[in-house]
C-alpha cells in the first residue's frame, strides 16, 4: 500500500497555508532524521563533458546550441576526484551531456583508477547510454546511476525530450535495467516545467515510491533563453500549471521524503539558484540530506550551462566546501563521512537501514495527523 494516497499528495502540493506547510516540512524533517540520520553527505560533482547528442527543449547543453564545448581528460578527472578526497567527500558524481565521445572502455579505465586509488563511491549521470556500456561501467565498480525521468507524463516527456532517430527514450525502463545491473538508482524531476500540472507532479512522486528509488533529485525548472522552453508563454499557461517557486520545490521534496523515507535526497543547486540566501538550508530542513558541490575545474564551469545563473559557480571548491560546512553546522547537523549510499547510511542512533527491516511500521509512516482533507 502506498504511504500517501494520490489525493493526499495532491492536497499537499496545492496547500498554500504557511502554517500547514510548516507542519509538512517538519514531518519530512522528522522522517529524514529517523531513517537517514543527521549527516549531510557531500557528493563532489564533476561535469566531465558538455557535448550532447540530444535536443532536450529545457537544457542549455542541447546539441543545436552552437557554443564552445569541452570534454575533460583522464588526468583532469583524476585530479578532480583526488580533490574530492582532500575535501573529505565520500562520493564523486561524474555528469555530462549524452556524449558518445566518452568512449565506454576509456571511462571504465578511469573508473577503475579512481576505485583503486581512492575510497570514493562513484555515481554516474551520463544520460541514456547503451546497456553494454552501463554493464561495463558497473563491472568497473561504478556504484550508482542518476537518470531523472524529468516527468512521468508520457505526452509532456515526448514534447520536451525528443527521441533520437527511431530509438525510443524510456528512462523508466532504463532505471529498471540499471537496478538489475546492481547500481543504486537515482531519478528525479524538474518542478514547474511548462505544461506540468499538479496531477502530473503528484504522479511523479508516486512513481518515485513505486520505483523504490535510492536517490531522488528535485529542482525547479529554470528557463534557459537559448532553448525552446526559454521563454515560456505565461499567458497561455493553464490554471493547473505548477509554478517554479521555492515552496513548490520544498513541497515536492518533503512529500518525496515521506514516500521514500530511506532515499538520499539532495538539496539541489537549482534550488539554491532560486534562493541564493538560504534555499540550500530550506531543502535540508524539508527532507533533504545531501549536498552536491561543484568540483568541475574553473575553465569548464561556465561552459556547462544547463540553465543560466547557477548558484556558486564562481566559488572554488575549497571556498564552496567551507561555506557548505558552515551552513550544515549552523543547522546543528553533521557532515557525513564514508560513501553514504542507501545501504551504508546510518541514522544517528541506529543500525544501518536495510530494505528488509523497515524501522517504521507502515501505519506509523503515514503522516495522518497532517492530512487535513476536506
Ligand atoms: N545528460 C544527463 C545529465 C543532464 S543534467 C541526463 O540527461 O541525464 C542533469 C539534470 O539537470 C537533468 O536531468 C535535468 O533534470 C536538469 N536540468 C536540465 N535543464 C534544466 C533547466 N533548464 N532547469 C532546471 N534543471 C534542468
Amino acid at each position: 500500500m502506498p504511504r500517501l494516497t494520490h489525493e493526499e499528495i495532491l492536497h499537499w502540493l496545492r496547500e498554500e497555508n504557511p502554517a500547514a506547510l510548516e507542519q509538512l516540512f517538519a514531518r519530512a524533517d522528522e522522517v529524514r532524521r529517523a531513517h537517514v540520520g543527521d549527516d549531510i553527505h557531500m557528493r563532489g560533482l564533476i561535469e566531465i563533458s558538455s557535448y550532447c547528442v540530444r535536443q532536450c527543449h529545457y537544457c542549455g547543453l542541447r546539441m543545436a546550441r552552437s557554443m564552445p564545448r569541452y570534454r575533460m581528460s583522464r588526468e583532469e578527472i583524476l585530479t578532480a576526484a583526488r580533490s574530492a578526497v582532500e575535501l573529505g567527500f565520500g562520493t564523486v558524481v561524474l555528469q555530462s551531456g549524452e556524449d558518445f565521445g566518452i568512449e565506454a572502455a576509456w571511462l571504465a579505465e578511469v573508473l577503475r583508477t579512481i576505485k583503486n586509488e581512492t575510497p570514493l563511491a562513484i555515481t554516474l549521470s551520463l544520460g541514456e547510454r547503451l546497456p553494454d556500456e552501463l554493464r561495463l561501467w558497473r563491472d568497473a565498480e561504478a556504484d550508482r546511476y542518476l537518470l531523472r525521468f524529468e516527468t512521468s507524463d508520457p505526452a509532456l516527456y515526448a514534447a520536451i525530450h525528443p527521441r533520437r532517430g527511431a530509438a525510443i527514450s524510456d528512462r523508466i525502463a532504463l532505471l529498471r535495467e540499471l537496478r538489475a545491473l546492481g547500481y543504486e538508482i537515482g531519478s528525479g524531476v524538474m518542478v514547474g516545467i511548462p505544461g506540468q500540472t499538479y496531477e502530473m507532479l503528484a504522479r511523479d512522486i508516486e512513481l518515485f515510491e513505486s520505483l523504490d528509488l535510492d536517490m531522488v533529485g528535485i529542482g525547479p525548472f529554470l528557463a534557459h533563453p537559448d532553448t525552446p522552453l526559454g521563454a515560456p508563454d505565461v499567458a497561455t499557461a493553464g490554471a493547473d500549471q505548477v509554478p517554479t517557486s521555492e515552496w513548490m520545490v520544498l513541497k515536492a521534496v518533503a512529500l518525496t521524503r515521506l514516500v521514500c523515507p530511506e532515499a538520499n535526497l539532495p538539496s539541489t543547486t537549482a534550488l539554491a539558484t532560486i534562493n541564493t540566501l538560504d534555499g540550500r538550508e530550506h531543502g535540508l530542513q524539508s527532507g533533504a540530506n545531501v549536498f552536491m558541490p561543484i568540483l568541475t575545474p574553473a575553465p569548464y564551469r561556465q561552459m556547462y550551462q544547463i540553465y543560466p545563473g547557477k548558484a556558486c559557480i564562481d566559488e572554488d571548491a575549497t571556498q564552496c566546501n567551507s561555506c557548505l560546512r558552515e551552513r550544515i553546522e549552523r543547522l546543528g547537523r553533521a557532515v557525513g563521512t564514508g560513501p553514504g549510499g542507501r545501504f551504508t547510511c546510518t541514522a544517528s542512533q541506529s543500525l544501518p537501514i536495510l530494505r528488509s527491516q523497515p524501522r517504521f511500521s507502515p501505519q506509523k509512516d503515514r503522516p495522518s495527523p497532517l492530512v487535513i482533507l476536506p
